[in-house]
């Protein structure tokens, strides 16, 4: 049996190997392609961002803030961190004096290199490290006092009370940013435009993005550690229905240009800073009433989240759900004017969409419209792009209280998957190509056959056909064989007796059909199989 690979790409991550990674650029190509159209520009973001803009923003109780993002300290002074965890390994005896010497002599260092680290600002400067790194500094002058050389006067339980604090002071001091792998990118884009002051551009603020995104998640079909989204935003001070209805048209129009099966737009909304409180204490007074039935994850959301409630994909508890009040009928007037108005622009542009009552998004930061694209092939993971509108994240993260939002995420893995399962397959090669091989496979024989190669070789590629050369010399029986295997359309041969007549052989590996050509001749040959 062979042996196991050593190295493996880690849980819920993947490699996307040709010929699908072709799939992929088709997609991407495609979105970049229509968004144009609609006036969007990309905007490249990072992919590490604070911690506290996902905080802020998704929230704290969702499960993505709370338990799914892929977090570290970035700290620039890893002598800092190596010290305090020395200090952490050493449990010091009082019977045994040159440890507690050896001991606070660590702790006098580290103090110092904290509190220069303070000072250079190579540690930020926070009101939590200020005080931590005083607190370090004041016990050690406490326990200097105490345990000073050459007589321990101290007793062990009163060492190891110090030693406990001076390890847990040094270990609470933040040596660096807290940063997270981005779990999403709506946040990024409006932290951009604050950043950068958009809102002085006319008109709306028309943006797209592409790539990976991170989320520490239970793993299985199209649900992914790190998966990729392509999404859109539109940022500005107004907040027109026909915004909305134009954004869900432009991911409809990509859909239709890629074909997906089964595109099913489900639309909702969920009111906003006027009439969902009331709605969620509604909600939250009936879900008190049928608590005992519901499984814990609905339990615990009754006080964190009871709109999420609504999300609940469990057996059982489909009944309760369906009788608890619908936020359609709680939505204040203008939202409802809003709503109605975003149906009727749709209907404009002929979309037609399913109204479901309980799709809320996940994210904290949606408001009034939200909408959900559903697709065939997926099994439960079947929505292919969430969205929504979410007036309040600009000035929830700084930005001018005026600028409204609403955008939308592809998953593309999902979208791809879909579109694999209804057997789209990888776009095909060359001009002249519809295999999956290279549209010339250059066999040469000899050195001076090789010259020749080269630049027939980088002619037909300016050209835009697919060209195999190989870099040695093989023996014709193999070299041809090779082609074969490649699946190439065809086989292109130099060799001393076409050299010396100025032309090439070429082969049609389909049926083996084989004529000798000008280069002239083959240009135009190639141009019309
Ligand atoms: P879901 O309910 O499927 O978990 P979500 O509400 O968490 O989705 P959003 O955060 O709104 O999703 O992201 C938009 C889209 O990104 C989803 O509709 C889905 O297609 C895709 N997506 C989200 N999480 C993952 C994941 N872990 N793996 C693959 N695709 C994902
Ligand atoms: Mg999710």
């Amino acid at each position: 049996m062979a042996e196991k690979a050593k190295f493996q790409a880690i849980k819920g991550v993947r490699d996307i190997l040709p010929p699908e990674s072709a799939l992929w650029n088709r997609v991407e190509q495609a979105a970049r392609e229509v968004f144009g159209t609609f006036g969007f520009a990309e905007i490249r973001l990072p992919i590490l961002e604070h911690v506290e803009l996902f905080a802020r923003s998704i929230g704290e109780e969702t499960d993505v803030v709370s338990k799914e993002m892929y977090r570290f300290e970035d700290y620039e002074s890893p002598d800092l961190d190596a010290q305090r965890k020395t200090l952490s390994l050493r449990h010091p005896s009082v019977e045994r004096p040159f440890e507690v010497r050896f001991f606070a002599h660590n702790v006098d260092v580290l103090t110092t290199m904290m509190e220069d680290g303070l000072k250079t600002g190579q540690i930020p400067k926070t009101p939590e490290n200020r005080i931590l790194v005083l607190e370090l500094r004041s016990t050690f002058y406490d326990f200097s006092k105490t345990f000073a050389p050459p007589d321990y006067k101290g007793v062990q339980n009163r060492l190891d009370s110090y030693v406990k604090h001076f390890q847990e002071t040094a270990l609470a001091v933040m040596l660096g940013d807290q940063l997270t792998l981005r779990p999403e990118a709506t946040a990024s884009v409006v932290r951009a435009y604050i950043e950068h002051g958009m809102q002085v551009l006319p008109g709306n603020v028309k943006l797209y993005y592409m790539g990976p995104m991170f989320r520490r998640e239970r793993p299985q079909k199209g649900r992914y550690r790190q998966f990729y989204q392509i999404g859109a935003e539109v940022l500005g001070s107004s907040d027109a229905p026909g915004i909305d209805a134009e954004v869900i048209e432009m991911l409809m129009r990509l859909f239709e240009r890629l074909k997906l099966k089964g595109a099913v737009l489900s639309l909702n909304s969920i009111g906003d800073k006027n009439c969902r409180p009331a709605y969620v204490e509604k909600l939250r007074a009936e879900l008190q009433k049928v608590r005992e039935q519901l499984g814990a994850d609905c339990q615990r959301r009754i006080e964190t989240n009871p709109l999420r409630v609504l999300d609940s994909k469990l057996e059982h508890e489909q009944p309760i759900i369906e009788k608890l009040p619908r936020i359609a009928e709680n939505l204040c007037a203008d939202c409802r004017a809003h709503y109605d108005e975003v149906k009727r622009q749709l209907g404009l542009r002929g979309i037609a969409y399913k109204e479901n009552w309980r799709l809320v998004r996940g994210l904290d930061y949606y408001m009034r419209t939200t909408f959900e694209i559903t697709a065939t092939g997926l099994g439960s993971q079947n929505a292919v792009c969430g969205g929504g509108r979410y007036d309040g994240l600009v000035e929830l993260l700084g930005g001018p209280a005026t600028t409204k939002g609403i955008g939308f995420a592809i998953g593309t893995d999902r979208l791809i998957l879909s579109l694999q399962e209804a057997g789209e397959g990888a776009a095909p090669g060359g001009p002249a190509g519809k295999a999956d091989g290279p549209d010339v496979y250059l066999a040469w024989f000899g050195a001076a056959a090789q010259v020749a190669a080269i630049g027939l070789a980088r002619r037909l590629r300016d050209a835009g056909f697919v060209v195999e050369l190989p870099a040695v010399e093989m023996k014709f029986g193999k070299s041809l064989g090779l082609a074969d295997r490649l699946k190439a359309l065809h086989a292109v041969i130099v060799g001393d007796d076409e050299l010396a007549a100025g032309i090439v052989t070429v082969k049609r590996l389909s049926d083996g059909t084989q004529q000798k050509l000008s280069e002239q001749e083959l240009f135009s040959y190639l141009g019309v199989v």
